[in-house]
């Protein structure tokens, strides 16, 4: 990911979409096929696909990791979780992406698994079951000890601080920042973060980051996170599973249109499209990236980036295009 972006053109922008692996066989086959007209008519940097906490998708995503790296070409990152799983299971998941071809990581610490998800309601908190890892850097240390720069790694950021169930309390963005340093220090290649709306929020974060005394984070792309909206309900779910605040403008803006689904997607490509805008006029140290969390949906993340001109060129056409335009008897 970080030899793609190096290779871009000096103001060019990028993004990437992120899936996750369905429950069916009928899921898998309808988000494949969607998969192969969101790539050729979008044309993502990557893709990643996530991974259920505690190991819970894992042959499921990397079924999906496979589909988009081997069978659809895509550069695609797999998102790894460290905790609440055993450690066969992070060795399995590595060696698996090594065979796929997969040369991108997206390393995090990971939640203990939500009960829907792993286990039976009411039964108590799993033990973790994996005292190597007790946060996102000692996966990071591990992909690094293991495989050494085979893997380019992410790791996660967030512009508004961080909170999950283990820790309730809410950790700020000035608590996590000697997290965040070292979790590069010992190797990380790129920051992705977590899902906002509140620009403001991101500008001071980034710029916190950014002008680190340490320089550890001066010049490391940045991709924000991004979640198209897709409707009033998941937008609140979401927004509160994440603790992304929802600036009052956004709010009355949606909250003027709610009983309306068609009108809240076209607003919220608005909304989502004024976001991507406001990064891209402001200056960077790289590239300027955005990560959509697509819920492996096609149609809002479509708009916002051809509203937003994300779509790279295909120069091939271009070409074409250029000779059809010069028209016959030019040099
Ligand atoms: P860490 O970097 O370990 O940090 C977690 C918290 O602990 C932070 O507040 C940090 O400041 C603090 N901390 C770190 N080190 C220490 C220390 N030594 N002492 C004290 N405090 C410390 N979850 C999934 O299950 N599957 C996914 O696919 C997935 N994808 C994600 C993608 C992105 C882009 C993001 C932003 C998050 C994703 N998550 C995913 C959620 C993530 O697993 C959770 O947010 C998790 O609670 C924290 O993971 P982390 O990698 O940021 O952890």
């Amino acid at each position: 990911i970080t030899d793609k972006i190096a290779g871009l053109g000096k103001d060019a922008n990028y993004f990437s979409l992120e899936f996750f692996p369905p429950k069916t066989a009928m899921g898998f086959a309808n988000l494949q096929t969607r998969l192969e007209r969101m790539s050729q008519a979008l044309r993502p940097l990557f893709v990643t696909v996530t991974w259920g906490a505690g190991g819970s998708t894992a042959q499921k995503s990397l079924e999906l990791a496979e589909i988009c790296q081997r069978q659809l070409g895509l550069t695609t990152c797999l998102h790894l979780t460290c905790t609440n799983m055993s450690r066969s299971l992070v060795d399995e998941a590595l060696e698996q992406a090594k065979v796929l071809g997969i040369r991108n990581i997206l390393a995090l610490r990971g939640d203990a698994p939500r009960s829907e998800e792993y286990r039976e309601e009411g039964a108590p908190p799993e033990e973790d079951s994996n005292k190597d890892f007790t946060w996102a850097i000692d996966l990071v240390r591990y992909i690094r000890k293991q495989y050494g720069d085979y893997f380019c790694i992410g790791v996660a950021a967030y512009p508004e601080g961080h909170s999950d169930e283990s820790h309730p309390e809410h950790q700020s963005v000035e608590h996590d920042l000697p997290y965040l340093i070292e979790k590069v220090k010992a190797g990380a290649d790129f920051l992705m973060t977590q899902l906002f709306f509140d620009v403001e929020a991101y500008d001071r974060a980034e710029k916190l980051w950014r002008e680190h005394e340490s320089g550890a984070l001066k010049t490391i792309p940045i991709i924000p996170g991004l979640m198209p909206i897709q409707s009033y309900a998941i937008l609140r779910r979401t927004t509160k599973l994440s603790h992304a605040k929802l600036p009052a403008d956004i709010l009355a803006r949606l909250d003027a249109v709610k009983g309306d689904d068609e009108l809240v997607k076209q607003v919220g490509v608005k909304i989502l499209s004024e976001i991507v805008e406001h990064l891209q006029s402001r200056p960077d140290t790289c590239r300027r990236g955005f990560h959509f969390y697509t819920l492996n949906l096609e149609k809002a993340v479509s708009h916002i980036v051809e509203d937003t001109k994300l779509i790279p060129p295909t120069f091939i056409e271009d070409d074409e295009e250029a000779i059809v335009d010069m028209g016959p008897g030019s040099p």
